[in-house]
């Protein structure tokens, strides 16, 4: 189990002695991580391929350090955690509906193929045959929280290489290490310069505040945010492609933020951006 799980852990734990019972979210999110925890002790974390001089140029060129084919993933057992996650969300119906019988199923793992994988991993259409009977967005949660511990993995074994000066030459809209998409953004405590959180392996990087990840767009007109009343909390919006990124400033957040945590903690702000017209 790495640091940050088990933090997030230990907190939800203390928070479910105190109150009785967690909030049905959090609930959810406790049993998600037990099981990508475990599934995380089931394998040898994977080690980094490329040396720094092939990091640097990759950084340089734009190019993201995980390919599909060099995740090495290990079918067997990204097959065996897709049908425990799939439990976890189906034993949550309140929460994301019902799941389809088939996905239920002993034998349901082998649903999850390597091409449809591999479709998800680089934003391609996912195979017909898997959406046939659930909605894109719930499928998609569950490939993504299937893969988050391996993806993660990866991240962990070029965390040490990807500092601040080497992410300077990235400041592009996606992860440098998977290619995912951000969730989430934080204001750093030293300037305040804008990382943005990877939504897949939870890799941070540097991106200029007055741009747009999502559209890349700069026209000054088209972004802003609304912040809460304690200002620790920002929603960046764009008004040219209709995205939100919720950010959180480490500078008035105090000590111990948990940012994978933060994702649950602020389901509140994404419903309001979702109200807004934003997705
Ligand atoms: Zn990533
Ligand atoms: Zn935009």
């Amino acid at each position: 189990m790495t640091d940050t799980a088990g933090k997030i852990l230990k907190k939800l734990k203390e928070q479910q002695e105190e109150e009785g019972k967690l909030p049905l979210l959090l609930e959810f999110y406790q049993k998600l991580l037990q099981v990508q925890a475990a599934a995380q002790n089931r394998t040898a974390p994977p080690a980094a391929t490329l040396n720094s001089e092939e990091i640097k140029t990759r950084l340089a060129q734009g190019r993201q350090l995980a390919g599909f084919t060099e995740l090495g993933l290990d079918w067997e057992l990204v097959q065996k955690l897709f049908s425990e996650i799939s439990g976890v969300f189906a034993a949550y119906p309140s929460l994301f509906g019902e799941l389809p019988a088939r996905l239920q199923k002993p034998g349901a793992r082998r649903l999850l193929t390597a091409e449809a994988v591999k479709a998800w991993f680089n934003g391609a259409e996912l195979p017909s045959s898997l959406l046939k009977d659930i909605s894109e967005p719930l499928l998609q949660a569950i490939i993504q929280a299937t893969l988050q511990p391996f993806l993660a993995g990866y991240a962990r074994a070029y965390q040490d290489y990807l500092k601040k000066d080497l992410l300077e030459t990235w400041r592009r809209g996606d992860c440098p290490v998977c290619g995912g998409s951000p969730d989430m953004a934080f204001l750093e405590k030293e300037v305040g310069a804008r990382w943005l959180v990877c939504s897949r392996c939870d890799t941070a990087w540097l991106y200029q505040r007055l741009q747009c990840p999502y559209c890349g767009t700069m026209e000054q007109e088209s972004l802003s945010y609304f912040s809460d009343d304690a200002e620790i909390y920002r929603l960046y919006v764009c008004e040219k492609c209709k995205r939100y990124l919720k950010t959180i400033d480490l500078r008035k957040a105090g000590d111990e933020v948990l940012l994978p945590l933060e994702r649950l903690l602020t389901a509140e702000m994404d419903r309001q951006a979702r109200e807004r017209g934003y997705h």
